[in-house]
């Protein structure tokens, strides 16, 4: 078994000490036997192997949040002092941004100007926006009859089981903590697989900021067995999921067995429609942001493109140019690299059998269409991919209907404002959409006519802590960020007062 912590030298020369171990009751612990080795997806060599839990473990921590929901130190806590800790882990989060940007760059194969710049202002704003939230979350008083009187309080779900992906690893982190967080609930985090080291550091510093014993415990492990376990523990109120669609039916159903409060964040193939009106050079810019950043691993990315066809072509040339200009490839570590190595060899080898099925159907590539081999001998291992773009296909061909989850795009044209609406609700998802006009009538009907859980008018993947974050449809259930967030980690009790003596 892995030591509980390892020094590590970064490719950036950053060293730092990384724990290894299930983070349960602010302690490091072994697991019984398990482990996981992450690997760095641009040299596909390994960074470290970590404690990976078992049921047995998974138990554990659920009962170390089991019992710090009960504790005064955490129960009895002052909500304004909650908010105040929650502050402090933002305090200390700042003060290790490099490290934090390192660790999600080497091990998720991001760049890592993008993961300073962007990953980790997002992550530590969630967490300070939440902090907020913490003593301002009211009940209601409602008058009934001149006797009698009603009165809400909002109380903590209790032990939430938290379930999260690899394409932003702090920052899904912090988007289930922050309001999970400041509203009361005690957690066990499982963070995928594929990127188990960055919520370790996090664990270090929950501990550092002065959470009790046992409020968040962060446990990596497999999805089928420790997060199939987490989902479907007796003593775990709430699961929060964010992760495939596929994967979601299966939690639904092990949280089923005692009838969880659920929310799911999962997949999407979201349309971004251009109307002959829009500025194009906008549209290009935004929409080449939409698919191609992060890798194209994004569940909101703008992934089908539907053009007016008075400006199908010049947008398509427009595309492919903007594609060859900007989404330059290489590793994390290059100040000038757009698009890094995709997360895993097994997505690598996903995303390029998508691209070979849609060739081989005569799908017409406009840009792309392979992997990528890099020109440095030491990423020769590395999981690179062409920026793909694809034209020419019918809507019900795979790559139109399916979440690659890569940088691959379609583009089609359409003919009317009807046609583009039905074409782009014509999907079993629903979590993104982006629409681009300078007719301000044509985008808020549009927007209000598309069947998603966010709309982007005239931009694409914008994302706020304020501002609530869900999907419809097959792309989930209830809503994360802003203040829509807190519903998903509260229950409204309602007390009936009578105050007649006579009644
Ligand atoms: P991907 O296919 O992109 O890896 P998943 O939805 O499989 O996405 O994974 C998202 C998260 O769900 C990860 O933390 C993973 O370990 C977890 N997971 C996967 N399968 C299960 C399962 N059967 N039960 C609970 N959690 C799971």
């Amino acid at each position: 078994m892995p030591d509980l912590f390892v020094d590590l030298v970064a490719p950036n020369g950053t060293r730092y000490t990384q724990p290894t171990g299930l983070f349960i009751n602010n302690e490091f612990i072994a697991s019984s036997g398990q482990t996981i080795t992450s690997l760095d997806p641009a040299t596909d060599e390994p960074i470290a192997t970590v404690h990976a839990a078992s049921p047995e473990d998974v138990d554990r921590a659920v009962n170390a949040a089991k019992a710090a929901l009960a504790h005064p130190s955490w129960k009895k806590l002052p909500a304004t002092d909650r908010g105040q800790l929650m502050g402090r882990l933002a305090d200390l989060m700042e003060q290790n941004r490099e490290l934090f940007a390192t660790i999600d760059a080497w091990d998720n194969g991001k760049p890592y100007h993008v993961a300073l710049s962007e990953d980790l202002v997002e992550a530590i704003g969630t967490i300070r926006y939440y902090s907020g939230w913490a003593d301002k979350t009211f009940g209601q008083t409602i008058s009934t009859t001149p006797e009698k009187f009603a009165y809400t309080i909002r109380q903590p779900v209790g032990v939430v089981g938290q379930i999260i992906p690899w394409n932003y690893p702090l920052s899904m982190a912090c988007w289930k903590l922050g309001p999970a967080l400041a509203c009361g609930n005690t957690v066990v985090l499982k963070p995928a697989e594929q990127t188990p080291l960055s919520a370790l550091i996090l664990g270090k510093l929950i501990k550092e900021a002065g959470f009790p014993p046992g409020v968040v415990n962060i446990v990596n492990g497999y999805g089928r067995e420790a997060g199939a376990a987490l989902a479907g523990h007796p003593l775990v109120n709430k699961i929060a999921f964010t992760g495939s669609t596929m994967t979601a039916r299966e939690i639904m159903k092990l949280a089923a067995g005692t009838l969880k409060n659920i929310t799911l964040e999962t997949g999407g193939k979201s349309p971004l429609l251009v109307f002959p009106d829009a500025d194009l050079e906008q549209a290009v810019k935004w929409s080449h942001f939409g698919i191609m950043s992060n890798q194209g691993q994004i569940c909101t990315a703008t992934s089908r493109i539907y053009v007016h066809h008075d400006i199908f072509q010049s947008f398509l040339s427009k595309f492919k140019e903007a594609v060859e200009t900007t989404s330059k490839i290489g590793n994390q570590w290059d100040e000038t690299t757009f698009q890094g190595p995709q997360v895993t060899r097994a997505q690598y080898d996903r995303i390029l059998s998508y691209i070979e099925s849609a060739k081989k159907d005569g799908v017409e590539v406009v840009t792309g269409g392979s992997a990528h081999t890099p020109s440095s001998a030491k990423n020769k291992n590395g999981y690179f991919i062409q920026p793909t773009v694809f034209t020419g296909s019918s809507d019900t061909h795979a790559i139109v209907r399916e979440e690659v989850f890569g940088p691959v795009v379609v583009i089609l044209p359409f003919a009317s404002e009807d046609e583009a609406i039905q074409r782009a609700n014509n999907t079993t998802y629903g979590l993104g959409a982006a629409v681009f006009t300078r007719d301000l009538e044509r985008a808020h009907r549009v927007a209000a006519e598309i069947e998603a859980g966010m709309v982007w008018v005239n931009s694409s993947q914008d994302c706020d802590p304020r501002v609530p974050f869900g999907g419809v449809k097959q792309s989930g259930i209830g809503r994360e960020l802003g203040e829509a967030g807190l519903e998903a980690y509260t229950q409204v009790k309602a007390v009936h007062v009578n105050m007649g003596n006579r009644l």
